[in-house]
């Protein structure tokens, strides 16, 4: 039996009806921008997180990168930020015209090591941004300590977060900004792209929210450049019933991960570790092994869903060649790099095929 890393049908199966009449809905209403669903979404994901307001924008990449601006981040800047993530992470620095600068990460939680932060701390520092990887949040205690030290902004990525939790703080409460992605493969994931940006701060707030309608407030006024970067309100309607189920599904998620816990106990492979102080979403499930190629091979015959998360770390990307890192630099992500394989962990993954995935793993991996 083939098992999909990710199968959205299930999941639109369970939802159909509440789904169409939502967007019939908008269809009907025609304030297809920034109508009354995103507002309402808004609201919610700001109350989800724990803070006061919400921006919706366009994706999870134009979060970090107007969440980045919002922040002051713009040329001869330097922004400290993990080495090993989605691509997004790091092309919004240099977007702004600023510098990335990147960071190893912990062997255990692949999240950027707190501890290697501070001597990368320059004049030229504006702001950190932890990635909260795979649905487990940053080491954030250390973090926001050194923020508060040296005066430095944090803008938290946290978009493979949603609802996740660092000793009982939700993902996004901590900076000066979170940022989430609606990217369809994510706990909360819509029909196209989308994503927020979450402050507590109200005038944080008014800034980001000009930001995402050209910098204009009021309308046809610029204060500032800003973008065309809002989030659908057909989207809006979409989350806001998918919304209902986001803790019923990331709770799903946990379940299967403790399967596959307990069932690659005592083998060679390395499973993902949650710290006591986290309240891990899993929007991956990220095994390491020595031999990967090999377990691929085997996962592919077999027709199981895999993928690296992620290949190549930031300090080898030919775009940023310039920045003149080297792979030594960053032992850990190498490693990672080389030996990471993703696993299907949705919430309808079935225990027929969750077995077929443990047999899968461990007969290659024996
Ligand atoms: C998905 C993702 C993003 C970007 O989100 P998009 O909505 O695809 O633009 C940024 N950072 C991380 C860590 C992600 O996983």
């Amino acid at each position: 039996m083939a098992v999909p890393l990710l199968d959205l049908k299930r999941q639109y199966a369970t939802i159909k009806d509440k789904t169409d009449a939502a967007v019939l809905k908008v269809l009907e209403h025609c304030k297809f921008i920034l109508g009354p669903e995103v507002k309402e979404l808004e609201d919610k994901i700001a109350a989800l997180s724990g803070v006061g307001f919400g921006i919706g924008v366009a994706s999870g990449t134009d979060a970090l990168l107007l969440a980045l601006h919002a922040a002051g981040v713009g040329p001869g800047d330097e922004v400290v930020t993990s080495n090993f993530s989605f691509f997004a992470s790091a092309g919004v620095v240099s977007r702004l015209g600023a510098r990335p600068v990147f960071i190893d990460i912990e062997p255990d939680t692949y999240n950027i090591d707190p501890k290697l932060i501070e001597k990368a701390v320059t004049k030229k520092t504006k702001a950190i941004m932890p990635v909260h990887l795979f649905g487990q949040l940053a080491d954030m205690d250390p973090i926001m300590e050194l923020a508060r030290a040296r005066k430095l902004a944090v803008i938290e990525d946290a978009a493979q977060a949603i609802g996740a939790e660092y000793k009982g703080k939700r993902a996004g409460s901590f900076g000066e900004f979170g940022c989430f992605s609606f990217y369809p493969s994510k706990n909360l994931g819509g029909a196209g792209d989308g994503g927020m940006i979450v402050t507590n701060d109200k005038s944080r707030y008014d800034f980001a929210e000009i930001l995402r309608v050209h910098g204009a407030h009021p309308k046809y006024f610029h204060k500032v450049i800003g973008y065309n970067s809002r989030l659908s309100t057909i989207q809006a309607a979409i989350l806001l019933v998918k919304l209902e189920y986001l803790d019923a599904w990331s709770e799903k998620r946990r379940v299967h991960a403790k399967i596959y816990d307990a069932a690659f106990r005592g083998t060679a492979i390395k499973t993902p570790v949650a710290k006591n102080y986290s309240y891990h979403i899993y929007n991956q499930y990220t095994i390491a092994a020595e031999n990967r190629e090999d377990l691929m091979a085997g996962l592919k015959e077999k027709g199981i869903g895999h993928e690296i998360y992620y290949p190549v770390p930031f300090n080898r990307q030919e775009c940023f060649k310039a920045l003149g890192y080297k792979p030594h630099d960053f032992p850990v992500s190498e490693k990672a790099a080389a030996q990471v394989v993703s696993i299907p962990i949705y919430p309808e993954l079935t225990s027929a095929e969750q077995e077929e995935v443990i047999e899968a793993v461990k007969s290659i991996s024996a």
